[in-house]
């Protein structure tokens, strides 16, 4: 690979790229799961540009790094429950800065419009006359478990996934629809839900999944922090326990859990061809008819 060569043509991309964010307009920017490497090139052209960025707890430093020198920066962290700074707030902080005339960055953890209240925030805007760039960035689900070595579908093993909050809701209730999660050959990722976990694994046995489908908890993903925990639906609230799991964390539910390793990669992101040791056989009916 000619590397100069590739550069420039990343370099041409990005300085005559099509994302041009002006004064007065909000680019609300997914930043993907933490590592910087997984931002768009997008992204990058709204994060140089920016001259406000408006950012969340789940951004990680390394990408608050790329900001410009002379970028401000406003944390409105959220952590589960307790916003630091209040929904409302927020809308209202960016309306202001963009009415100011600024070319405003509002930076979000994985993708905006994946449990992100992304929408919300863009519909606030455009009421108030306010127009903004959207970008997509990689959400935690596909991200995390990527590099932890987690296909989310795999033929013969699962044909779907379904994302879904385990955020309980504001009656106090985790209402979710447990009977459309209990096929065994969907895998099932749940963000935000470390703190139901008991809930979420009574649930879904007590409608019919194994106890024994294999499970993990992915914390920090794609992050050099990045920790996989492997076990099963039935043992997972005791993993929790065991090593005092806090968020960000991301469960999984699914055979494919264990289906390119076991193990926790040492490397984010890395499958080690002298750590292989299980043979998978795919069906051989579903071979013919794929
Ligand atoms: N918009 C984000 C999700 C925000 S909801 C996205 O698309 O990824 C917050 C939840 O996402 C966390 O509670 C956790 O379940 C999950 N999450 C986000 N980033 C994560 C990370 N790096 N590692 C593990 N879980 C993560």
């Amino acid at each position: 690979m000619n590397t100069t060569k590739t550069t420039a043509a990343v370099s041409n991309i990005i300085s005559k790229g099509k994302s041009y964010l002006h004064n007065g307009e909000v680019a609300l920017v997914g930043s993907g799961p933490g590592d910087a490497e997984l931002l768009t090139i997008r992204a990058m052209r709204f994060i140089e540009q920016a001259e406000i960025a408006i950012y969340d707890r789940l951004v990680s430093e390394e990408i608050l790094a790329l900001l410009p020198e002379n970028c401000e920066r406003f944390y409105v962290g959220k952590e589960q429950a307790k916003h630091c700074v209040p929904q409302d707030k927020i809308n209202q902080i960016l309306v202001e800065q963009a009415k100011l005339g600024k070319k405003v960055l509002r930076l979000k953890g994985g993708d905006p419009f994946i449990f992100g209240r992304g929408g919300e925030e863009a519909q606030y805007m455009l009421e108030r006359g306010v127009s903004c760039h959207i970008c997509p960035g990689i959400t935690a689900a596909s991200g995390c478990t990527t590099y932890a070595g987690i296909p989310l579908t795999h033929r013969g093993v699962a044909q779907g996934c379904t994302f879904i909050t385990g955020h309980i809701q504001n009656n106090g209730q985790l209402n979710l629809p447990w009977q459309s999660l209990s096929c065994n050959t969907q895998t099932v990722v749940f963000y935000m839900g470390i703190n139901t976990l008991p809930k979420i694994a009574e649930q879904l046995i007590k409608h019919g999944r194994n106890a024994n489908t294999p499970a993990a908890l992915i914390r920090k993903g794609t992050q050099p922090e990045q920790k996989t925990y492997r076990g099963t639906i039935g043992t997972l609230t005791a993993l929790v326990a065991e090593h005092n799991i806090t968020p960000p964390t991301l469960i999984v539910i699914g055979d494919v859990v264990n289906q390119l390793t076991s193990k926790q990669l040492s490397i984010p992101g890395f499958l080690d061809a002298r750590d292989y040791t299980q043979v998978n056989v795919i069906d051989e009916k579903i071979v013919q008819t794929a």
